[in-house]
């Protein structure tokens, strides 16, 4: 059994990897007392990914704590707007994290667009005391639909009609997105380099 400190305070993805690494221990930032502003300003998924690893390695260093840091910046990217809002996602209609704003801002932004195809994006780190890292990608792909459906999960899920499972990830259950979710496979080929 392995312990991973996973550099994210989203309740849900810390939800999803703790389902998907029940063989290890997953400790979020909370946990580990760490409440520090991350400012993410990378351009890329890597950058801001790597961005929240430095920020905790910095924290475990000062702490005297030791321990590989695992850490994920995802998003969802649209063809037709260029990839949009990709590493924006979070932020797409202003505020960090209104889920209800950003997805009413993509449906009005697709409006007039005959392509809906979009994609998730999942990049982990894996992030050693050292300063050294390896990481993978996990992607899945559907299209934006114009009204919401289904309400689990988060963030653009109920948008999101999965190609792969015929309906949006918002109705699906949480073992059924996890198998073909961008995260999902980011964490498959994770396991496959720890
Ligand atoms: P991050 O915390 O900066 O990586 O923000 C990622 C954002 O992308 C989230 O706030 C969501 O808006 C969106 N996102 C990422 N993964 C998912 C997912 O599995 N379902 C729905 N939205 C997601």
């Amino acid at each position: 059994m392995k312990t991973f400190i996973l550099a994210s305070n989203n309740k849900h993805k810390i939800a999803e990897f703790k389902e998907m690494f029940k063989e290890d221990i997953i400790l979020s930032l909370e946990e580990i007392g760490f409440n520090e502003e991350i400012i993410e300003d990378g351009t890329t998924f890597l950058e801001n990914a790597l961005i929240k690893a430095k920020a905790v390695n910095n924290y475990l260093k000062r702490k005297n704590i030791e321990g590989a840091i695992l850490a994920e910046d995802s998003g969802l990217c649209v063809n037709s707007l260029n990839g949009e809002p990709g590493i924006f996602s979070a932020r797409y209609a202003g505020g960090h994290g209104n889920d209800s704003l950003n997805r009413k801002k993509l449906i009005q932004n697709l409006k007039c667009k005959e392509d809906k195809s979009a994609y998730f994006i999942c990049l982990i780190v894996k992030y050693n005391n050292d300063g050294s890292y390896s990481y993978v990608e996990g992607k899945t792909y559907g299209r934006i639909i114009s009204e919401e459906r289904g309400d689990k999960s988060f963030g653009y899920d109920c948008i999101f009609y999965s190609n792969e499972l015929e309906k949006t990830f918002g109705e699906a259950t949480k073992d059924e997105k996890n198998k073909v979710s961008h995260r999902g496979r980011a964490i498959k080929a994770l396991k496959e380099i720890i």
